[in-house]
């Protein structure tokens, strides 16, 4: 039931030790430093009235002060709710109204931003960064905290720790509970699918407001006694030379990220060897991207996770990627998968399926949303994923696509994800989605959106015999139109509704 508070005992096993560098002010933090600050901001936010199961918000780039108020939130019950940067005033009022935050942290390139949310509110904020002769806007702010411990170093395994917002790709974003539970089964995955040991350098840059920025893989390292070096963002020449200087050893991205170090004049002259763990996941990793790295000597790990089960329920393993080049591998040691299929029957051996999921790292729900929560999970307590699954006659499994973006031709299913496959194929195409709409004669059509690789030239005309040679006549798309970007979400995820409305207001 109960575990360790995660700060207090890194603290005890390895005092000295670097948890954080910041990369930007040069500026590193032990992982004593962190109990420390993250003790005395606990003591300081109860001082002022805030207590367990209170919320507090944060607003800010990747620091390691975040992880500061994430250990606060840890040891004094607080929620901590981390907000995405890239929404405007507009989204983010109506969800700290609903968070029912009382303050709101925030680093200098949102003070604006926060100012508007606090007039429009009445929450109170507190600075956050700013790095200046005088340290930082938290070590002033901790000045005269007091550092006396806070609880007895042990949490509720499954108490509401902090709250992640999904992505919002297929509706509005719901608040997921966290708990210390799932960060430490998610650790245990984490360590038993990349054998990550003791010591070992991660670099964090993936936006904090989502699971993999926080538990992938730095709170696996932190636990780890390892190291992390925190970009305020993610900048591709500046990964890649960490990546050379030997800086990092553990490596996750989204395919966003992998699309960007592959287009980077940089990408052919750095060294990777030093990375024994290179993973990818959060959307379907297109596979020439997998193929475009392995030619250059590097494996990445296809991996899947949600943010309602943590980042790392399915990781391939290093030595079978090439072979299973496109599969997201096996499920990790402390999580159950089943597929289920149309029916509610149980498939067994080779087959498809939703994707189920079972085990510690599993949240128990939508924060303050029991509607929501109780339509996810099915009635024995598995978590229905939204996702069509395959499993191959080796047990590895293969994310399909998402149930609601499948849609119906004259009768037969059609996943776009195996119609974009074949679009990203095509050498002029960098990118491409296919959403199903309506039509008199099929029921349904695939309308494609393509992303023209830089230096290109791509005649639309010619796609649909293209994709003829490689696909049945009924997942052909009708239509092809090429667009300079696409709406997304924070983590690069094409929002396919916004498509689909702008597609039928386009077309009514
Ligand atoms: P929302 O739930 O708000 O619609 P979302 O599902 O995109 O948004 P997340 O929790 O960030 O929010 O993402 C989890 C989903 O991402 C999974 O359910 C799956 O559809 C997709 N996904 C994650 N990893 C992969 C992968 N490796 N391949 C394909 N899809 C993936
Ligand atoms: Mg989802």
């Amino acid at each position: 039931e109960y575990l360790t508070d995660m700060a207090a005992k890194r603290a005890e096993l390895t005092p000295g030790a670097t948890a954080f560098v910041d990369h930007e002010s040069g500026r590193s933090f032990s992982f004593c430093e962190i109990n420390e600050r993250a003790t005395r901001l606990g003591n300081l936010l109860l001082g002022r009235g805030l207590a367990k199961g209170d919320r507090m918000a944060v607003l800010c780039h990747n620091h390691p002060d975040f992880f500061v108020l994430l250990f606060a939130a840890q040891k004094t019950g607080i929620l901590l709710v981390p907000l995405n940067w890239r929404q405007p005033v507009a989204e983010l009022q109506p969800i700290l109204a609903t968070s029912g935050a009382k303050l709101l942290f925030h680093d200098l390139a949102f003070v604006e931003i926060a100012e508007e949310l606090a007039a429009a509110t009445g929450l109170s904020l507190l600075p956050l960064g700013a790095e200046g002769r005088g340290g930082s806007a938290l070590d002033r702010l901790l000045t005269g905290a007091s550092p006396a411990a806070i609880g007895c170093g042990k949490v509720k395994a499954s108490a509401p720790w902090y709250l992640l917002y999904t992505s919002g790709t297929t509706g509005l974003p719901k608040a997921v509970i966290q708990t210390a539970g799932m960060a430490y089964a998610n650790m245990i995955n984490y360590c038993q699918a990349t054998g990550l040991s003791i010591g070992e350098k991660g670099v964090n840059f993936l936006p904090l407001f989502h699971t993999a920025g926080i538990n992938l893989p730095t709170l696996p390292i932190f636990l780890n006694g390892g190291m992390s070096t925190v970009l305020r963002k993610f900048d591709p020449e500046t990964v890649l030379d960490l990546v050379s200087a030997g800086n990092v050893t553990c490596f996750f991205g989204v395919p966003a990220i992998y699309q960007a170090l592959a287009l980077s004049p940089r990408i052919g002259k750095t060294n990777f060897s030093r990375v024994r763990s290179l993973g990818c996941g959060g959307a379907p990793v297109p596979k020439h991207l997998l193929s475009e790295f392995q030619e250059r000597g590097v494996t990445i790990c296809n991996g899947m996770g949600m943010t309602e089960t943590g980042p790392t329920v399915f990781l391939m393993d290093k030595g079978h990627a090439p072979a299973k080049i496109g599969s997201v591998g096996k499920p990790q040691i402390l999580t159950d998968v089943r597929l289920v299929d149309g029916d509610g029957g149980i498939v067994e051996g080779p087959g498809e399926g939703e994707v189920q999921f079972r085990g510690p790292n599993i949240t128990p729900g939508y924060m303050d949303n029991k509607e929501a929560t109780v339509a996810t999970f099915t009635v024995d307590g598995w978590l229905k994923s939204g996702d069509i699954g395959r499993r191959d006659e080796d047990g590895y499994y293969y994310i399909v696509d998402r149930i609601k973006d499948m849609y119906i031709s004259g009768g037969e299913n059609v996943y776009p994800a195996e119609v974009e496959k074949v679009l990203v194929g095509h050498p002029a195409v960098l990118e491409a989605v296919v959403i199903g709409v309506p039509d008199a004669k099929w029921g349904e059509v695939g309308a494609a959106f393509l992303i023209v690789r830089p230096g290109e030239d791509l005649d639309t005309t010619t796609l649909a015999d293209w994709c003829r040679k490689q696909l049945a006549p009924y997942k052909v798309p009708k239509s092809f139109t090429v667009v300079d970007d696409l709406p997304r979400t924070a983590a690069g995820k094409v929002r396919k509704n916004i498509l689909k409305d702008d597609f039928l207001a386009d077309n009514s």
